[in-house]
């Protein structure tokens, strides 16, 4: 049986049609795009003209997009800027940031930085009283994610623009698994800083970008001076061609995914499967459900599939190899649910004859252990 790829959350499967025919260009033209000869003037040219169309995918001015090795770089030049630009003060996170924020942000608390944790409920969106509750005068920066990179929840990015916008306070939103998937207007919602990642949407690994409002930005890493002085580093024309490309591919692909996904659940529910979504449906992404089975914990679950070749994840990995439950649905419902929970992701390869033989084997893994419990009697 073919491979049965639901993992796109974790990293896409290449658009390597995109990548191709990228690569093709490039051969005839490459060099070095800070290079002043006519060849590194044409490489200079593509690598501005991707900044320009992803500038403008998130209603950004082009030289407010820095391109970096990808989300992590970004999401720590965001945090370094902080470090470098205040000498202490309060910085908001959400519960469910992914540890490259968490990480972070934690890592410059050893400098007078206090970080404080916003609660998250079991819609899966982080709660705004909470939120309210925590902002002081001390408040610096609010890092909130788009959307949670294990159930698809989008957050409430323009509430908490409104309840800041009079303050001195920065907002760092991580759009990581948003970017492609849902229209992002970084000036409607008012944000300073956004990190995001190529590799998400089927583009090039190590390869993203930061948003950062009107430049305002301390380089991270220092060295040539590339990007403006903002990160050095012989610039990736490849990875901002392909950025760019499956952009527009994947913001193509919308309504694709949302039918998919809508499929996915009908189809469980047709046959029967004992099942809830984790957190609300309506305000999520085209292309991740977090699924709680009432029968199956995670872990019989992801390793049945595997040997169907069916390819899914939940919680993380840990040294033994048993999967640990995930941190963000405990933090929604419990550890117990979180047990038997697993996300399933979908992209621009996924079928509905995929779906169709992913969900019979859930259904023949509950039957299996429904038939035993009731034979052990
Ligand atoms: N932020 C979120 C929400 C993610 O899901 C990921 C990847 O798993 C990252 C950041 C890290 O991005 P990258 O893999 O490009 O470093």
């Amino acid at each position: 049986m073919n491979n049965i790829y639901l993992d796109y959350a974790a990293s896409s499967l290449k658009h390597f049609d995109i990548i191709k025919n990228s690569i093709n260009e490039l051969e005839k033209i490459y060099s070095n795009p800070s290079s002043n000869h006519s060849l590194g003037k044409k490489n200079k040219k593509l690598l501005e003209d991707s900044r320009k169309k992803i500038a403008k995918y998130i209603n950004s001015n082009p030289e407010e997009i820095t391109f970096t090795s990808g989300g992590t770089e970004a999401n720590n030049t965001v945090f370094n800027h902080i470090k470098n630009s205040y000498k202490n003060g309060e910085i908001l996170i959400s519960n469910i940031e992914h540890s490259s924020v968490k990480e972070s942000a934690y890592n410059i608390e050893k400098f007078g930085f206090k970080i404080i944790e916003i609660l998250t409920d079991s819609s899966g969106k982080i709660l705004i009283d909470d939120l309210k509750k925590k902002i002081s005068y001390k408040t610096i920066l609010i890092s909130v994610m788009y959307a949670n990179n294990e159930t698809g929840i989008i957050q409430p990015i323009k509430e908490i623009s409104q309840i800041i916008k009079n303050k001195n306070i920065l907002f760092h939103s991580d759009i990581v698994q948003a970017y492609g998937k849902v229209k992002i207007d970084v000036k409607e919602l008012n944000i300073d800083f956004a990190s995001a990642s190529s590799h998400k949407i089927g583009g090039t690994n190590n390869f993203g970008f930061l948003y950062s409002k009107k430049n305002c930005i301390t380089p991270f890493i220092l060295g040539g001076g590339q990007e403006n002085g903002l990160r050095s580093g012989t610039s990736d024309v490849l990875g901002a061609i392909v950025l760019e490309r499956c952009t527009e591919r994947t913001l193509e692909n919308i309504s694709k995914l949302e039918n998919l996904k809508n499929y996915f659940i009908t189809s469980l529910k047709d046959n029967k499967v004992n099942f809830e979504i984790n957190g609300d449906l309506k305000n999520s992404l085209p292309n991740i459900l977090n699924l709680y089975f009432h029968n199956i914990t995670s872990q019989r679950l992801i390793t049945y599939l595997d040997v169907n070749n069916i390819y899914i994840s939940g919680g993380s990995a840990c040294s033994s190899g048993n999967i640990k439950a995930s941190k963000v649905i405990t933090s929604m419902y419990s550890e117990k649910r979180a047990e038997k929970s697993v996300r399933i992701s979908i992209g621009f390869n996924t079928t509905k004859e995929m779906i169709d033989i992913t969900v019979k084997k859930i259904m023949q893994l509950e039957n299996k252990i429904l038939d035993r419990e009731v034979k052990n009697g």
